[in-house]
């Protein structure tokens, strides 16, 4: 059963060994376990925490689209900007134009940041392709950058994103062709380990994803669903019927369908940077979702549309906007996050065993992290038991 299980001091000190947590316990207790081998780092006055989980990136993509801010600012929505031709196609045309390699130089930034800000795990999608080459591309992409990037990926499946130009007004033939012509070999060369689709008014129904959700389905992938980002079609039922493992954006959602999610564990992922992306007052209900027991999770959702490397930001706008309590926002973005990619036997919290993806924050307390916002509060990543940033900053 999947809980939110609010974030709490667990130790004063802890002891890393072959990239596990060996212990943690207080300082006597752990200094015990030390022997002339040992290294000893006195953090008096800082707060230590486990490593941030991204569980819903759209990591592969090519250009960016600042020039939509002032399109923005003078009211048009994301659906007409979407119609006029810039968007989420203009992105898709970019990266079929991009290699395989400047994708991965692209990537590579992005996550250099993402590790600055204290991600050391993270779910990445394909989905600025919707062809066959570019999907199988962007994947290809995640795949290599799993191998050199510190950062650990695990890569999505989102062929069914958008609707490409060359199928325009036809989101069943797109279907099709995703399930008889991309989905197989995704499954087959194991470039995915979930399956992702856009579910929406004017992108693919319900009944399209039903389709493409249970063919991934078939061939092995875990599933995942954008559902009720701005219309209340059924996507996030479609979850819960499925047995999805999570369901994001959820700005429409019912209570209704919160208490199907809560039954069946379906994680609501939530994703504020989007909503303050688009300008707009609107917040998932986060406070209802956690009172009908639905484990929550929060993302930064990385796009061109929405371009944060951070999950420190994201946790600010969820205290702020969502009302979620400083230690509900830090287990959403690190216990809760880790369930939402099936990571949570090897990361998301400080337990005996489990990989040493530490952060050294420059934080008196937990509270701090969301009450100190706009900057960067990590000093030190510990990634598998590694510094693999701020060695300096340790005393
Ligand atoms: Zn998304």
């Amino acid at each position: 059963m999947r809980t939110l299980n609010p974030a709490r001091p667990v130790a004063q000190a802890l002891a890393i060994k072959d990239g596990l947590i060996l212990d943690l316990g207080s300082n006597e207790e752990i200094l015990g376990l030390a022997n002339e081998y040992t290294r000893v780092i006195d953090l008096e006055g800082l707060t230590l925490m486990p490593g941030f989980v991204d569980p819903h990136t759209h990591l592969i993509f090519a250009g960016q689209r600042e020039f939509e801010l002032p399109m923005k600012q003078s009211g048009a929505s994301y659906l007409e900007i979407l119609a006029s031709g810039g968007g989420i196609l203009n992105t898709v045309r970019a990266t079929r134009n991009a290699s395989r390699e400047e994708l991965v130089m692209a990537a590579t930034a992005r996550l250099d940041r993402m590790l600055a800000f204290g991600t050391t795990t993270a779910e990445a999608k394909s989905g600025y392709g919707l062809d066959k080459d570019t999907e199988l591309k962007s994947l290809e992409a995640i795949a290599e950058l799993a191998k050199t990037h510190t950062v650990e990926l695990v890569p999505t499946f989102l062929g069914a994103h958008a609707v490409p130009e060359e199928y325009k007004g036809a989101p069943d033939d797109y279907i099709e062709f995703v399930i008889s012509d991309v989905l197989p070999e995704v499954a087959a060369r194991k470039l995915a380990e979930f399956c992702d689709i856009f579910c929406e008014k004017g992108v693919f129904s319900v009944d399209n994803s039903r389709k493409l959700l249970s063919a991934a389905q078939k061939a092995g992938l875990g599933l995942r669903i954008h559902s009720d980002e701005i219309v209340r079609l059924g996507g996030t039922a479609l979850a819960v019927e499925l047995g999805a493992v999570s369901a994001s954006h959820l700005m429409q959602t019912s209570d209704q369908e919160f208490e199907g999610m809560a039954e069946r564990g379906v994680i609501a992922e939530l994703l504020p940077a989007t909503p303050f992306a688009l300008m707009e007052k609107e917040y998932p209900r986060a406070r209802a979702m956690i009172e009908a027991g639905v484990p929550v999770a929060l993302s930064t959702d990385l796009n061109p549309n929405c371009w944060t490397e951070s999950m420190q930001f994201v946790i600010a706008l969820a205290a702020y906007n969502m009302k979620l309590h400083p230690s509900e926002a830090l287990a959403a973005a690190t216990r809760n996050a880790a369930f939402a990619i099936n990571r949570a036997d090897t990361v998301g919290s400080l337990e005996v065993g489990k990989q040493a993806d530490v952060l050294v924050l420059d934080a008196k307390n937990h509270l701090t992290i969301p009450y100190h916002f706009g900057v960067n509060l990590i000093e030190t990543v510990i990634k598998k038991g590694k510094i693999v940033l701020g060695e300096k900053n340790l005393p």
